[in-house]
C-alpha cells in the first residue's frame, strides 16, 4: 500500500470539515432515543452520527444491539437531521444490512481488526464501494495487524480510509479503559500520513471525565478528528455508561478544544521554531557524544571483569543506579517511568558491549 494523497480526499470530497466529529451513543436503543440524541447534534460541530447495531459484548448475556430494526430508526434521523450514519460491523451480513440501509460509513471495531479472516470477509463483501470505511486499531497493541486491517481493504479497491485510535486492552488496571500507547499511532501516522486518524477517547479513558484531555492531546499530535459517545442520559445509558456525555457536555468539549494547524508560515514562527530546533539538535548531538563515551567505559569496565571472571550483570549496583537515577530525574521535571524506561535501555546496551568482549 503505496502513500497516496487520494486517501486523504475523501475528507474534501464528502465534504466533511477538519477536524471531523463523529458523535452518538454508543448503542443505538430505541427510536427515541436515537432520534432525541441526532436532533440535539444538529447544526453542531458533529458531521456524523455513530450508533452501535450490533454490539460485541466481552462476555454473554450484555445487550448485544437492537440490530437491523437500529438501521430504520438511523435512516429517519438522517432524513430529519442531515447528519451523516456511521454503524460497526463485524460480519459480511452486518455489511450487506449496512450496504442496504444506506448507511454513509461502516467502521470495523477493535475486535474485529485482530482477525484477518474476518476483515478479509468484510474487505471482499465492500470491493469497490464508495463508502468510507474506518479501521479501529486492535485490542492489542499490534501496529502491523492495523496496517493490515487497512491494506485487505485497500487491496479490494475501497479508497475511502480511515482509521480510529482506541486504545489497547492491558491486564493490568491502569487509569485508562484502553491504554493510549500514543507511539503506536504516531507510527501508524508517520508511515501513512495521508490515512487521516481519529481519536476514539471514549473507548480510550473509559471515562466522562477523562475525554476533553485526550481529545485535546491528539489534536496536538495533529489527528485529523473525533468519534465521542454521546448520550441523552449516559447513566441510563444500555452499554458503556461511564463514558458517555451529553450533547450539550459535547458542545462544550468541542467548544474548549484548541485545534492546532499543521504549521504556520509566518516568518517569525519559521525563525523562532528554527533556532529551537537547532537547540535541540545540538542537546541530541551531545546526548549521544555522552551515551557513546559511556559505552567506552562499560566497555573497559567489560575488560576488567574478563580478565578477573566476574558476571557481566551486577544487580545490585544497577539497582544502585536505577535509583539514584530517579531521584535525580525527578528533580529536573523528568518521570519515573521515563528514566526507568531510558536507563533500562542504556544498560541493555552496556551489557550488549561487555558481552561482545566476553566473547572476543
Ligand atoms: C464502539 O465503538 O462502540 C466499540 C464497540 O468500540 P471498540 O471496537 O473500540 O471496542
Ligand atoms: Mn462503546
Amino acid at each position: 500500500m503505496e502513500n497516496n494523497k487520494e486517501m486523504r480526499a475523501w475528507l474534501n470530497n464528502f465534504n466533511l470539515p477538519h477536524p471531523l466529529v463523529i458523535a452518538g451513543p454508543c448503542s443505538a436503543e430505541t427510536e427515541e432515543q436515537v432520534l432525541k440524541i441526532a436532533r440535539e447534534l444538529k447544526d453542531s460541530k458533529v458531521s456524523v452520527f455513530r450508533a452501535g447495531i450490533w454490539k460485541p459484548r466481552t462476555r454473554p448475556g450484555g445487550f448485544e444491539g437492537v440490530g437491523e430494526i437500529g438501521l430504520k430508526w438511523l435512516q429517519k434521523a438522517k432524513a430529519e437531521t442531515g447528519l451523516q450514519m456511521a454503524v460497526e460491523v463485524a460480519t459480511v451480513a452486518h455489511v450487506k444490512l449496512a450496504l442496504e440501509h444506506d448507511i454513509d460509513i461502516l467502521w470495523i471495531g477493535a475486535r474485529t481488526t485482530v482477525n484477518p479472516f474476518a476483515v478479509q470477509e468484510i474487505a471482499d463483501a465492500l470491493q469497490n464501494t464508495d463508502k468510507i470505511i474506518l479501521v479501529k486499531n486492535p485490542v492489542n497493541p499490534d501496529l502491523a495487524l492495523w496496517i493490515g486491517g487497512v491494506e485487505r481493504l485497500y487491496n479490494a479497491n475501497i479508497k475511502n480510509i480511515g482509521v480510529i485510535h482506541r486504545g489497547f486492552s492491558t491486564y493490568e488496571k491502569t487509569k485508562y479503559r484502553n491504554n493510549p500507547e500514543w507511539q503506536i499511532a504516531i507510527d501508524f501516522q508517520n508511515k501513512f500520513p495521508d490515512i487521516p486518524l481519529l481519536i476514539d477517547p471514549s473507548h480510550i479513558t473509559g471515562n466522562r471525565d477523562m475525554i476533553f484531555q485526550v481529545t485535546q492531546e491528539a489534536l496536538d499530535l495533529n489527528y485529523d478528528g473525533m468519534i465521542i459517545e454521546t448520550h441523552i442520559d449516559p447513566d441510563n445509558a444500555w452499554s458503556d455508561a461511564a463514558q458517555q456525555v451529553t450533547p450539550t457536555q459535547l458542545k462544550k468539549i468541542i467548544f474548549d478544544l484548541t485545534i492546532r494547524k499543521q504549521t504556520d508560515d509566518a516568518d517569525d514562527y519559521q525563525q523562532k521554531l528554527n533556532k529551537l530546533r537547532h537547540k535541540i539538535d545540538d542537546y541530541d548531538t551531545k546526548l549521544l557524544e555522552t551515551i557513546g563515551k559511556r559505552m567506552k567505559i562499560a566497555e573497559e569496565i567489560g575488560a576488567l571483569k574478563k580478565e578477573k571472571n566476574v558476571a557481566v550483570l551486577q544487580n545490585k549496583r544497577w539497582n544502585e543506579i536505577l535509583e539514584k537515577m530517579i531521584q535525580n530525574g525527578h528533580e529536573k521535571g523528568l518521570s519515573e517511568a521515563f528514566i526507568i524506561q531510558f536507563f533500562k535501555a542504556i544498560h541493555q546496551e552496556s551489557i550488549t558491549h561487555q558481552e561482545r568482549i566476553f566473547n572476543k
